[in-house]
């Protein structure tokens, strides 16, 4: 909170510097630990933190200039701020938000998944020494070495922290929100994808295999569910199988549902952890189906129940499920994203069904006619950041995110027009 916008910024380029010129190793490390997703795109991820995330830059003030004279606004640190990161994306969630943390003025202690929490402090520990070096600040990126359910806890009740900034499913949210603090909550999705007859059907497959078969579908901004026109069906399943998706049989979805997925008795079913980020390949081989290589992605027809529907599956493999028209794959599409309010795609050539399933859906993020990786600046204009605060409203994160707005006001003079 003391240093200069300059030293801040000095901090936050060197934690870029790192995720980029390091970005194969820490990529590797990362999948070593945590053994979910794929190796090549771990490097990637780390390498859009480096670059996209935003910093310094992104800081404004707002000015209210007249006959009363004039009134700033700025945005301020909060402190210490307490971070929860996923397993999905350890070190890149946590070098996003160290960037835009430290860009508003606030040190950072993590509570890391414990699955990924040494790739996350090893991390940490080139961030913070670069900046020990370069500056003379201990310690700005604290990570604890064995998080717990109990240590996050001890964080969110210690009185020195005001603020807490989450990203995870939703246990890890209520618990945040159940604090009494301020917290900013990047909670779970779902996203359905609604392809409607007037879509490009070979740039809607080509997009979808991309978004849903990267990192074997851990982002939570990745396609989760397809809603098909029926008077398109056999055209688009052909193109899913063109762009390296392969079709398993219903009797096949609903085995691999079996082992994939808990369907609890109450709540949304979710996807048991040991098949969490595997790849097709790994997938289909649970259920005694062996694929060609270059097999991204694995499809198949189900309705719209079905437990990949209602579930964040986490895994190469989405269900496709046919709609009578347009109409009833929206309405489907708004069932199955439960609400999380996160992130929905539409391919269509039609304007007016793109705005009907914008307002509909009412999400964080809607992606037309790309694959969902360009909602978060992958591919599509924009800034990225790995915390996507679709639960309590703030959007892709920036550093105005991690800051409180501050009023100054000179009454009657200051104002020079
Ligand atoms: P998770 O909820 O199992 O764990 C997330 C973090 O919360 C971990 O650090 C975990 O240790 C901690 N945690 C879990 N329960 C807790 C509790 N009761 N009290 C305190 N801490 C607790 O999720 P995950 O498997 O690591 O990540 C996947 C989930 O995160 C998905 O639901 C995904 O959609 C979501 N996610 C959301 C965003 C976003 O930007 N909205 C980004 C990445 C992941």
């Amino acid at each position: 909170m003391r240093r200069s916008l300059a030293q801040r910024k000095i901090a936050c380029d060197l934690i870029r510097r790192i995720c980029i010129d390091q970005a194969d190793r820490l990529g590797r490390m990362e999948y070593e630990e945590t053994q979910i997703g794929r190796v090549e795109h771990k490097p990637e991820k780390l390498v859009l933190a480096g670059e996209r995330a935003l910093g310094v830059e992104y800081l404004r003030s707002e000015v209210f200039s007249g006959d009363h004279g004039l009134t700033v606004e700025e945005f301020a640190p909060w402190g210490v701020i307490a971070v929860i990161t996923p397993v999905t994306h350890s070190l890149p969630t946590l070098a996003c938000n160290a960037i835009s943390m430290i860009a508003a003025g606030n040190a950072i202690v993590c509570n890391p998944h414990p699955s990924g929490a040494k790739i996350a402090c090893h991390g940490a520990r080139l961030f913070n020494q670069a900046i020990y070096e370069k500056l003379g600040i201990d310690n700005l990126i604290c990570v604890i070495t064995e998080p717990t359910i109990e240590s996050a806890r001890a964080l969110f009740a210690h009185p020195e922290i005001r603020l807490l900034a989450v990203t995870g499913g939703g246990g890890v949210v209520r618990a945040a929100l159940a604090s009494g603090k301020r917290a900013i909550c990047a909670g779970p999705g779902n996203p359905p994808v609604v392809v409607d007859s007037s879509a490009d059907l070979d740039n809607a497959a080509r997009c979808i295999v991309e978004g849903a078969a990267y990192d074997n579908n851990l982002l939570c901004f990745a396609e989760k569910e397809i809603f098909v026109e029926e008077v398109i069906w056999e055209k688009f399943i052909a193109a899913l199988k063109a762009h390296g998706g392969f079709e398993l049989t219903t009797q096949q979805m609903n085995a691999l549902a079996d082992k994939a997925i808990e369907v609890p008795a109450e709540g949304h079913p979710h996807a048991r952890r040991e098949y969490v980020g595997k790849g097709a390949a790994e997938l289909a081989a649970a259920i005694g189906v062996r694929v060609p290589p270059g097999v991204e992605l694995l499809f198949g027809q189900t309705g719209p129940e079905h437990p990949f529907v209602l579930a964040e599956q986490m895994m190469s493999c989405v269900p496709v499920v046919k709609a009578r028209d347009f109409c009833q794959a929206v309405e489907m599409a708004k069932d199955a994203e439960h609400g999380y309010r996160h992130t929905a795609i539409i391919h269509s050539r039609l304007v007016d069904h793109m705005t009907h399933m914008g307002k509909v859906m009412d999400t964080t993020l809607y992606v037309k006619n790309g694959p969902s990786l360009a909602g978060d600046g992958i591919g599509g204009e924009g800034y990225c950041s790995y915390s996507i605060a679709c639960t309590t409203g703030e959007g892709v994160c920036t550093p105005l995110t991690y800051t409180r707005v501050r009023r100054c006001v000179m009454v009657d003079n200051l104002r020079i027009i």
